[in-house]
């Protein structure tokens, strides 16, 4: 069921899925985030992604949040000639910024300094460290360098030095070209690579706030400068990301479980949503059913804590990119079944009123076995708080900003409802009553808990917990859409 999955799946958009019925077809396949990647693509292929996701949310009546990644300053190989070549064990390959087109064993990239940077003996892993490269000799512009680990190297794929300290910005020319035209487009999350300090996400913030302040930032964790600034990086942003791919070379392979682990946990203290990316379903890219291997890393990752799940090149220019978010899907769901070891966390702990009311409310829907928390909510934050609490009960945030609740789709546990403007709670709740019951989301006689600002009309902010009970209100059926909402429904149209 689209409705009773708790953690939320982030598809990144490519040209499997790019198009607008196979946008379509991701979202009825249950993708709550879509992650427009800005290390490919113009633009004008974005903007076009863009407009289809905000109509089909229309159509559908399913908010999906826009996540824009920008690049950062990420040190890539450039294009070749036959767009791969193949490097064979022990033998030589140069490695220059002054190659145009690579050929043979010339291969070109984008990263001016390369040769002022390494230095003889100097690891070079190429594709996620998938290839290993170890620098013989530099001479002018030229990094001559040995093949370790060998296989095909494909068009601009990434490239990793490890230990070594990168002169870069964190925000390019390009991001802040890209930030620009994402701003003007409202994306929902910006998501900052290579982030090493609090500072790059002050600077990230200062011209998010310029443009368009309602769009949030998510840190990618994935330098191990960044670990070492962890706890400030995350205070600083609205989300975070376990960055998996550039993250395991920094970190080396071996270390990276508990990395990752340690990266959930303090997102999860600190009630920021954290997403867990990179090669979950890297197998299903080729073939329809995932490894044993990837079906507990996706399950582990949910029992870790994570707000959201990630696909890369399975939902971008994969062969099966439905069948994988279905495939996160099923998983997830079967893990949620059993939830002693994730629901109702942490009601102790410290925070002002908002923390306090999040807090209240998931206590007081335990305490009464509730069946559902409503958040009525204008920019989100109370509904994301309780989120962090992991509540058993279901969460339903209702606002009528409709930016709100494409946002709200990344936290783990948030349905969201879009109601009209209310006078009072009572007339708020009988909106919110009628939807739950039409919807078979709660039945008459349910408790049910409301968190809202009073008095309403001043547009106070959350400082009230109430508690209801179904009968007493939403009787009348009449006021609301006979139109059930996409992610109220019974997942049975597999594509
Ligand atoms: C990663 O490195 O895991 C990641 C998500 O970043 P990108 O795909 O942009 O390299």
């Amino acid at each position: 069921m689209l409705a009773n999955r708790r953690v939320k799946i982030v598809a990144t958009i490519g040209p499997a899925t790019s198009s607008y019925e196979n946008l379509e077809n991701a979202i009825r396949s249950g993708m709550n985030v879509a992650r427009l990647n800005f290390s490919h693509g113009t633009h004008q292929d974005h903007l076009e992604v863009i407009r289809n996701i905000r109509s089909l949310s229309q159509k559908l009546l399913a908010p999906v949040t826009i996540l824009q990644d920008l690049q950062g300053p990420k040190i890539r190989v450039g294009n070749l000639k036959e767009g791969s070549v193949y490097l064979k064990e022990g033998a030589e390959v140069i490695l220059s910024p002054s190659i145009q087109l690579g050929e043979g064993n010339e291969i070109p990239t984008d990263f001016k300094e390369l040769p002022e940077v390494v230095q003889k003996g100097d690891r070079i892993l190429l594709d996620d460290g998938l290839l290993e490269l170890r620098v013989k000799s530099i001479s002018g512009e030229r990094v001559h360098a040995e093949v370790i680990y060998g296989g095909e190297l494909k068009n601009r794929k990434g490239m990793n030095l490890p230990g070594i300290p990168l002169p870069v910005e964190c925000l390019t020319e390009k991001d802040l070209k890209d930030l620009e035209f994402g701003l003007l487009q409202k994306v929902d999350y910006v998501a900052l690579s290579f982030v090493r300090r609090g500072a790059d996400i002050r600077k990230l913030r200062s011209l998010i706030e310029e443009r368009n302040p309602a769009t949030k930032i998510v840190a990618k964790i994935e330098m191990l400068e960044a670990l070492d600034n962890l706890n400030e990086i995350v205070s600083l942003s609205d989300g975070v990301m376990v960055a998996r791919g550039d993250l395991a070379v920094e970190t080396g392979q071996a270390q990276l479980p508990q990395v990752q682990k340690r990266i959930i946990g303090l997102a999860n203290h600190l009630k920021k949503p954290v997403i867990t990316a990179t090669q979950m379903l890297d197998s299903m890219v080729e073939n329809p059913r995932p490894t044993r291997a990837e079906i507990t890393d996706v399950a582990n990752a949910v029992l870790d804590g994570s707000d959201a799940l990630m696909l890369s090149a399975e939902s971008a220019s994969g062969k099966y990119p439905f069948k994988c978010i279905q495939t996160m899907h099923e998983i997830s769901i079967e893990v949620e079944k059993e939830g002693r070891y994730f629901y109702d966390i942490d009601f102790e702990g410290e925070g002002g009123v908002p923390e306090t009311v999040a807090a209240s409310a998931c206590l007081s829907a335990k305490r009464l076995n509730a069946s559902t928390i409503i958040c009525l909510t204008s920019t989100g934050k109370t509904a994301t708080l309780i989120s962090s609490f992991r509540p058993k009960a279901r969460i339903i945030a209702a606002t009528s900003k409709v930016e709100v609740l494409n946002r709200l789709e990344l936290a783990w546990g948030i349905q969201t409802f879009g109601i009209q403007s209310y006078k009072t709670s009572d007339e708020a709740m009988e909106q919110i009553a009628t939807l739950l019951l039409k919807y078979g989301l709660a039945k008459k006689g349910d408790k049910v808990v409301l968190t809202l600002g009073l008095p309403v009309l001043a547009g106070a902010k959350t400082n009230t917990v109430r508690i209801y009970e179904l009968s007493e209100t939403g009787s009348s059926l009449g006021n609301c859409s006979s139109v059930i909402p996409l992610r109220c429904q019974t997942y049975a149209d597999p594509v």
